[in-house]
């Protein structure tokens, strides 16, 4: 049977809980893949509702209905601060936009995100981890590619392969073993090879984390957008 383009088993709202239409019975988009949002029409129309609130500064985060509530769309959020005097807190204005290229959209209140992003704690925040993680690339790039290459003398001399996946009878002038895999798949130089990257990528992201627990641990007033709860209207 060919699929119908509906996600397939009983799903429900993330927000009430309520069973979501389907090819057979309510609104069917609300299944439809491709409309999907995972939650129901009727809380897809809540009106503004506070989703998180940042202690750092008590900016707003708020979530609102799409702003076509016709349309099967996810809900849109924005970041506000209460007493912004050009979006009035709402965190977002209306662009005007001919029907023809898609009518009128919510974009950003400038004025609150230059706010919410030139906070100086922000900005040293997130320096502080840009570099770190930017040094740890760094050191783990390294340390991969030297222990590839050594990898790599350990084997037998490597020969260049054409696009057809042969080996080519003269080796082209300027070719040297790459440390980026240079071997077709399933040979034993490219598993090798791939092994080493899989083991490298674990030992970053091991240094990734404990990264992210020291940045938690200096800046508890910074919340990264990650960390943020949870929210079913978000
Ligand atoms: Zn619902
Ligand atoms: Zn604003």
């Amino acid at each position: 049977m060919a699929w119908d383009g509906f996600i397939k088993g009983e799903l429900t709202c993330r927000n009430c809980g309520k069973v979501l239409g389907n090819q057979n019975r309510g609104n069917p988009a609300e299944s439809y893949l491709a409309t999907y949002t995972g939650i129901c029409y009727e809380c897809q129309r809540i009106g503004k509702t506070l989703i998180y609130t940042y202690p750092l500064d008590g900016c707003k985060l708020w979530s609102y209905p799409p702003h076509a509530p016709a349309w099967r769309r996810n809900r849109e959020t924005y970041r506000a601060y209460d007493d912004c005097p050009e979006c009035k807190g709402n965190g977002y204005k209306r662009v005007s936009r001919s029907l023809s290229q898609g009518g009128d959209y919510n974009k950003s209140c400038p004025t609150c995100f230059d706010r919410f992003w030139g906070n100086p704690r922000r900005i040293a925040a997130s320096n502080f981890r840009e570099e770190r993680l930017k040094g740890l690339r760094e050191k783990h790039n390294q340390n991969f590619i030297e222990e590839a290459l050594a990898t790599i003398k350990g084997l037998e001399v490597v020969k260049p392969v054409g696009r057809n996946g042969r080996e080519l009878k003269r080796i082209p002038k300027g070719w040297k073993p790459q440390a980026y895999i240079p071997f077709p798949k399933g040979d034993p130089r490219e598993v090798s090879i791939s092994a080493l990257v899989d083991k490298h990528f674990s030992l970053y992201e091991v240094e990734r984390s404990k990264l992210d627990q020291e940045w938690e641990e200096l800046f508890p007033d910074v919340v990264s957008d990650y960390r943020i709860p949870e929210h079913p209207l978000k």
